[in-house]
């Protein structure tokens, strides 16, 4: 038998939100266009999928989608911007043993300004609670911390943690996929701090899954700073991506798309074992873009498990006598750039931002 694999299914590019770090609502896809279920059928055996947009509940045909991927996947995953409340309470009926993750970029205001959805904070929340009530389980925010909104960083975890949800994280990224070159964390220092408050709160708490959430955000802290990756990235070997137009690609990270085949027109053993593939493996091999998105981080801390979990033991060994174990301080360049021996201008530079590039935006040719 086969691996599992960790799949990721964007199942549209429309969206109805107007975030001010991602223009994928400017390159919507055609619905006409749009992944299949026959195609659907095609994928592989997976331990888990992540089902994404777009704004995945906009698919008029979440619920075969869902209902076709349950049959091959150990757990699902949807990420949603949460304004569809009932469509999403409907589905969740369904398969009450599916997680939901809804993107809140902040308290009321600051969410309301970066999201450009009416009263999306509300809706969000609104839709969070009724899930909570019905009883499913894995439910939580997700949200993307930039300079304008990382001051409620912790705010939103305190909300998180009294409701019993999960608190996803991430930061600005510049891609293909985001339709974005020009996302960079300004005041790194400030947001910096704001993630130490988080890394220190997820280790004071008594859940190992929060201790190795304390890692990732540790990791978030040394990409803003335009670092090499914490751990290796493996994308296109046992993860993959499949887009609305049924190209499949090792990620969501790269500039341009980068394309194993189109699982449309061929089957899935044919397209992962093709030379396509392989050449795309080795761009993944030399890629140097050192994203830290949970799509890629966290099959790399399963496989690389020693090396969050030595982090995390040296740091509740400290939680035992310091109030503050975690200090951002650890990271040397956090270090360099307080002591002035890094300049601004310098860290800007190992971004992946291009401040006048067009991205290009995967649309179908
Ligand atoms: S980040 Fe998500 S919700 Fe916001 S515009 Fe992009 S696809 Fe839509
Ligand atoms: S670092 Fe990994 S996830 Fe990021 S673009 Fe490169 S291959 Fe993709």
């Amino acid at each position: 038998m086969s691996k599992k694999l960790n799949g990721t299914v964007i199942v549209t590019y429309r969206c109805n939100a107007r975030c001010n770090m991602c223009n994928r609502y400017k390159a919507p896809s055609d619905p006409k266009d749009e992944i299949s279920i026959e195609t659907i059928r095609k994928l592989p055996e997976m331990y888990f999928t992540n089902i994404t947009g777009g704004e995945p509940f906009i698919r008029e045909d979440i619920k075969d989608i869902v209902r076709e991927l349950r049959k091959k996947s150990d757990r699902i995953v949807i990420s949603t911007n949460g304004f569809f409340t009932d469509k999403i309470i409907d589905l969740c009926k369904e398969f009450p043993d599916i997680g939901i993750r809804i993107s809140i970029e902040g308290l009321e205001q600051t969410n309301n300004e970066i999201r450009g959805l009416p009263d999306g904070f509300n809706r969000g929340y609104t839709t969070l609670k009724k899930l909570r009530e019905m009883g499913m389980k894995d439910v939580g925010f997700g949200m993307t911390v930039q300079d304008r909104n990382a001051p409620d960083l912790c705010e939103l975890y305190k909300l998180s943690d009294e409701l019993g949800m999960e608190f996803a994280t991430a930061s600005l990224h510049n891609s293909f996929y985001f339709v974005e070159a020009k996302n960079i964390i300004h005041d790194r220092p400030m947001v910096a701090e704001h993630f130490e408050e988080l890394v220190n709160r997820l280790l004071k708490s008594n859940s190992p899954k929060k201790w190795f959430r304390a890692y990732f955000n540790h990791g978030l802290i040394n990409y803003i700073y335009g670092q090499k990756r914490l751990l290796p990235c493996d994308m296109s070997f046992d993860t993959f991506f499949i887009d609305p137009y049924g190209d499949v690609m090792p990620c969501n990270g790269t500039k341009d798309k980068e394309v194993m085949g189109n699982l449309n027109t061929m089957s899935w053993d044919e397209l992962w074992n093709s030379e396509q593939a392989e050449r795309v493996r080795k761009v993944v091999r030399n890629c140097d873009r050192n994203c830290w998105m949970i799509g890629s981080v966290s099959p790399a801390m399963h496989k690389y498990i020693w090396v969050p979990a030595w982090w995390v033991i040296r740091h509740k060994f400290k939680a035992l006598f310091m109030k503050k174990p975690y200090s951002m301080y650890e990271l040397k360049v956090v270090r360099d750039y307080r002591d002035g021996k890094v300049t601004k201008e310098e860290l800007d530079k190992c971004s992946t931002c291009d401040m006048c590039a067009v991205a290009n935006d995967g649309l179908k040719k």
